[in-house]
């Protein structure tokens, strides 16, 4: 079992003072208050001891950086202006993994699939408890259209040695009891899983402090500068910190950030929302989804030069529904799914979560009857071409960026932050990443 000690544990530390090993950040509403009096400028004036490296974002892809790069004993530190997994990484659905490594795996099969090998490593090896299992998944189909670009599908991850099965509802519904008989069938998918967002992307955050880098929340980034003799200064609202190399692993804000780089990172904020029941026994044993969407995207991806690919609406107009879904180790049912461009709206519309729940009834009835207890939304990184942005930007020197991992960034985070991570120790590129390379898409600002 790692060391959890309540020092440590970042839900666990006190607010007011931070030890964070070797350096201490001050942080948490006394520190505002205390210096609220303050000019601005003198405010700032905590500098801090210069960081080899330095990643801002403490959501999946920076905790597992930060972890990462620590585990091979690189100096790092890392910025978080809330708490860590106070964004995207602590508010989705949970949903992991993909459909095996295949015959010649590519960038996602490496994400997903090395994605998986992490959890295990981190529950299994290292005692952290972050409700991993791999419980597979089973989507729903709903017509005839469907049904076919299911069998195709099935037929063509089999071709590559990947993993899927075509069940009739009978079959689905031996090993998911409460799915609907009455549909046409079920594409079932072995080696997907679940976990706990808070609690895993903790749980990176606290290996990596257990590793040696620090970790600081309450360090909102509001300026970069790019020093004359190599390096950055970054200010956060209290301090300034120093570092040789900086990493952007800050999720649906790279855009902003990157613009007090100069530079303009193709990376927009999607709105997912999801709804949960009160907590019941059992019910509910694979995560759930529904071939609806990712039919009606095969036909029409959506995207244009500002829309990313594979959204639920354009503009406010529907143009699909969408489905994810499991029930908690806590027996809260949870379901969600729109993909919305809303700019940084995180307030959930219960208009949605209504279409959002008659989804759901038809896969699940059970739910259908169940009362909804709470709703929450929050806001994915979706890249403009559809693909992640990992590795060097090449327009600045030693920078870098795990980002871009859109509606499956907590089961594709851990793997992202592990090759983020090779990249900058090794100063290679691992041979997967050209598929994510930054340069393609990572300008000048204007
Ligand atoms: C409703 C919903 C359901 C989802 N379901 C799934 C799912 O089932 N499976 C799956 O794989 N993915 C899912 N996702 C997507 C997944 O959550 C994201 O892709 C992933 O969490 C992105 O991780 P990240 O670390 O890049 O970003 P984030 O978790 O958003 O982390 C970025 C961090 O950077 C910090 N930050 C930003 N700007 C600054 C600044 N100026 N200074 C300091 N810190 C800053 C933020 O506070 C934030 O904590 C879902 C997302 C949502 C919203």
């Amino acid at each position: 079992m790692a060391d959890q000690d309540q020092k440590l544990c970042p839900e666990l530390r006190p607010k007011l003072s931070v030890n964070i090993g070797r350096r201490r950040v001050i942080t948490g509403m006394g520190t505002l208050a205390a210096a609220s009096w303050l000019p601005h400028s003198i405010r700032a004036q905590s500098i801090m001891p210069e960081a080899e490296i330095l990643i801002i974002g403490g959501g999946i892809a920076g905790a597992s950086t930060a972890f990462h790069l620590a585990q091979q004993g690189r100096n790092v530190t890392l910025l978080e202006r809330g708490e860590i997994a106070s964004e995207a990484s602590g508010q989705n659905m949970g949903g992991l993994g993909g459909s095996g490594w295949g015959n010649m795996p590519g960038l996602q099969s490496y994400l997903t699939m090395g994605s998986v090998e992490i959890f295990k490593q981190l529950q299994n090896d290292m005692g952290y408890d972050m409700e991993f299992r791999l419980s597979g998944s089973l989507t729903a189909i709903h017509t005839e259209e469907q049904y076919e670009f299911i069998q195709d599908r099935v037929l063509s991850l089999r071709s590559n040695g990947y993993d899927g099965e075509l069940l009739t509802p009978s079959e689905a519904r031996a090993i998911e009891p409460e799915l609907n008989l009455n549909l046409l069938g079920y594409m079932y998918t072995p080696r997907r899983g679940q976990a706990d967002p808070v609690k895993s992307t903790r749980a990176f955050a606290h290996a990596a402090e257990n590793a040696g880098a620090s970790i600081n929340t309450g360090q909102n980034v509001i300026a970069i500068t790019v020093r004359g003799n190599g390096g950055y200064s970054i200010q956060t609202d209290t301090a300034e910190y120093n570092c040789q190399t900086l990493v952007l692993a800050t999720g649906a804000w790279c855009g902003p950030v990157g613009q007090m780089l100069g530079l303009n990172i193709p990376i927009v904020p999607i709105r997912g929302q999801m709804w949960a029941t009160e907590s019941l026994p059992p019910r509910i044993f694979h995560s759930i989804s529904s071939a609806s969407s990712s039919y009606a995207w095969s036909q029409d991806n959506g995207s244009d030069d500002s829309t990313p690919p594979n959204l639920t609406h354009k503009g406010d107009l529907r143009i699909t529904r969408h489905l994810y879904g499991r029930q908690r180790k806590n027996g809260e049912i949870i379901f969600g799914g729109a993909r919305q461009d809303l700019g940084y709206n995180k307030n959930p519309d219960p208009v949605g979560i209504k279409i959002n729940r008659g989804h759901a009834s038809e896969v699940v009835p059970l739910v259908a009857d169940l009362p909804i207890a709470r709703t929450w939304a929050g806001l994915m990184p979706f890249s403009l071409d559809g693909s992640p942005i990992i590795g060097k930007i090449p327009l600045r020197d030693k920078l870098y960026i795990v980002s871009g991992l859109s509606s499956s960034g907590f089961g594709r985070g851990p793997m992202a932050g592990k090759l983020g991570a090779d990249y900058i120790h090794t100063g290679h590129m691992p041979h997967v990443l050209g598929e994510s390379d930054p340069a393609r898409c990572i300008t000048e600002a204007e």
